[in-house]
């Protein structure tokens, strides 16, 4: 579900034309022991910056994954506090999921400036929408979703956003797995489609004259 009152791509990218066009890669669910790290690793190798959308719980488990985001020149956005539909929660359980993440985030990098909201599943409500308005956070949508989570082949992964990639998009990827869909049995290689498929797309990006920015405070 998209709604006209969240972003899902960036307007006005390379408008004057003399800027080089800017792809937006996110990272939901995290942040995750296995898979973050890996991520940042090959961002940092690639020279990209991207913006993670965290789960609260996993940020208080791991301070210092939030930590490293920041320091490497990442952004980090709310991803609510432990990933519910919040089109089913009433306004009481929606200001917690939001606020309290927000609360998290801060308490592990004071440095993180927080102003993207991302919704599980893209469930967005007028009451999510308002919460988030409140709390200073833009909702953030996406334009290219290339399904990663469904594990549906590197190629596949690499194909989806080169075949819709155009300036401003904001594409949608995971370093991790909500709490209410974790599978011990998938922990190994949860998400090694996504490391891999980024290898490729960060030099086919680049190589089609794109750069790979966290995404902007205000729009
Ligand atoms: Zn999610």
């Amino acid at each position: 579900m998209n709604s006209p009152n969240c972003i899902s791509e960036v307007r006005g990218e390379c408008a004057d034309g003399t800027d080089r066009c800017t792809v937006y890669l996110t990272f939901d669910d995290g942040p995750n022991p296995d898979c973050t790290p890996d991520i940042l690793d090959l961002l940092g190798e690639k020279q990209a910056s991207a913006t993670f959308f965290v789960i609260g719980t996993y940020a208080s488990d791991q301070p210092k994954l939030i930590q490293r985001m920041i320091a490497e020149g990442h952004r980090v956005g709310n991803h609510t506090m432990t990933h519910r539909d919040l089109a089913e929660c009433h306004l009481g359980q929606i200001q917690f999921e939001i606020l309290e993440a927000n609360r998290i985030i801060r308490r592990a990098c004071p440095e993180a400036q927080l102003t993207h909201m991302r919704a599980p599943y893209g469930s967005w409500t007028e009451q999510v929408l308002t919460t988030c308005g409140r709390a200073g956070l833009t909702p953030v949508h996406w334009s290219i979703d290339p399904q990663d989570w469904s594990r549906p082949g590197v190629e596949a992964i690499v194909g989806t956003v080169m075949a819709s990639v155009r300036p401003g998009a904001i594409v949608l990827l995971h370093d991790g797995c909500p709490p209410n869909e974790f599978r011990p049995d998938a922990e190994a290689g949860l998400r090694d489609q996504t490391l891999k498929a980024l290898s490729h797309l960060i030099p086919e990006l680049h190589e089609r004259g794109f750069a790979i920015r966290s995404l902007p405070p205000t729009h």
